[in-house]
């Protein structure tokens, strides 16, 4: 960097292909970031080496909010203090007021794990965890525990469909080895299930994971933890919190294989206490299916290009829920719970 002005600095960064930007006169390199933008890469590329700043405080194609300002502040790259002077007048940077940032944030040690440090900011807890940076946390101080709390994206269909291959087979075994035909009582109404019935059986147990999805999110995920209440402000920040304060780290995103056998186990226990065994098999695989569907389209959002207008609108949505209203949009892989409960984001195409 010479400190010849911010256009000689731009036109050097975009002949090496790096990805620049311009808001209010500075120059932003968000190579690095491209990936991480919550948009989504393509907006980026589609502005590379125009002035953001306008289209950075419309609605349309997305929202900034100050957490997207402050993560932007890291990549300026014309230092003011290099180039001593500028012939555009007083170099307009990015106002503290207007961004939220690691820097700012300093309610947490981020050198030290996290999850010790939840209990200590009691009231001010709520507001923190949705207020997002742009980094990866360390949750727990031994690292036997730490990884157990992290998950690559490809770790759930590696484990979760030959779960449910299994169980299928268990299924379709328990079907067609038993010595009396298995009947099924549901609302009084006696079913025979045979291996045919396996079918619908799975298809409402998928059914029934979109509703889990509805409602583990809704309920769970985002309970407002009371401040008086220290193991359920954890809990919370453990359960959601962390995607929510990061939600760029990939390794955070999908359930990791521990929690999700946790409850895989509950739900599969349960039907087992309304259905014979081989229907709550059945449809435990449909509600397993679900999940890997859901886990994997929740990634695909956060860090995917959506090629499809289906899941460029999901990916909105749920930037949206995360960046904007925290309180609607619980729906990830399809909206539809959010239209009977009543929590619809507006005006997302
Ligand atoms: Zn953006
Ligand atoms: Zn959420
Ligand atoms: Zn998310």
């Amino acid at each position: 960097m010479g400190g010849t002005g911010d256009n000689s600095e731009l036109r050097q960064r975009l002949r090496k292909g790096r990805l620049c930007v311009i808001h209010s006169g500075n120059v932003y390199d968000v190579t690095d970031f491209a990936d991480r933008h919550p948009g989504g890469k393509e907006w980026l590329e589609k502005y590379v080496g125009q002035d953001v700043t306008r289209i950075m405080e419309d609605q349309s194609p997305h929202k900034h909010t100050k957490a997207a300002f402050g993560i932007m502040a890291k990549y300026r790259v014309d230092d003011v203090s290099e180039q001593g002077h500028k012939q555009n007048g007083e170099p307009q940077s990015l106002g503290k007021d207007k961004f939220y940032s690691m820097e700012t944030d300093t309610l947490v040690d981020w050198s030290k794990p996290i999850m010790s440090q939840i209990p200590s900011l009691g009231d001010e807890y709520y507001q923190w965890v949705h207020e997002p940076v742009d980094t990866t946390l360390r949750l727990f101080h031994y690292d036997f525990v730490e990884t157990f709390s992290k998950c690559p994206w490809f770790m759930v269909p590696i484990i979760w469909v030959p779960v449910a291959l299994f169980m299928l087979l268990r299924c379709y075994t328990n079907i067609t080895t038993s010595p009396e035909p298995v009947l099924w009582h549901p609302f009084g109404i006696e079913l025979t299930v045979t291996p045919v019935a396996m079918f619908p059986l799975v298809f409402f147990g998928g059914v029934l994971w979109t509703f889990c999805e509805y409602t583990l999110h809704r309920w769970l995920f985002h309970m407002r933890p009371p401040s008086s209440v220290p193991i359920l402000m954890s809990l919370h920040f453990i359960l959601h919190g962390q995607h929510h304060k990061t939600p760029m780290d990939r390794k955070r995103l999908v359930f990791p294989t521990v929690p999700a056998t946790i409850f895989a186990t509950l739900i599969l226990g349960l039907y087992g206490l309304f259905a014979p065994w081989p229907v709550a098999q059945a449809m435990f695989v449909g509600t397993l299916i679900g999940y890997i569907v859901y886990d994997l389209t929740h990634y695909y959002i956060h860090h995917g290009t959506p090629f499809t207008a289906y899941f460029r609108s999901l990916k909105r949505y749920h930037v949206k829920h995360h960046f904007e209203q925290q309180q609607l949009g619980f729906g990830i892989s399809s909206k539809f719970w959010d239209y009977p409960f009543g929590t619809v984001i507006p005006d997302v195409d």
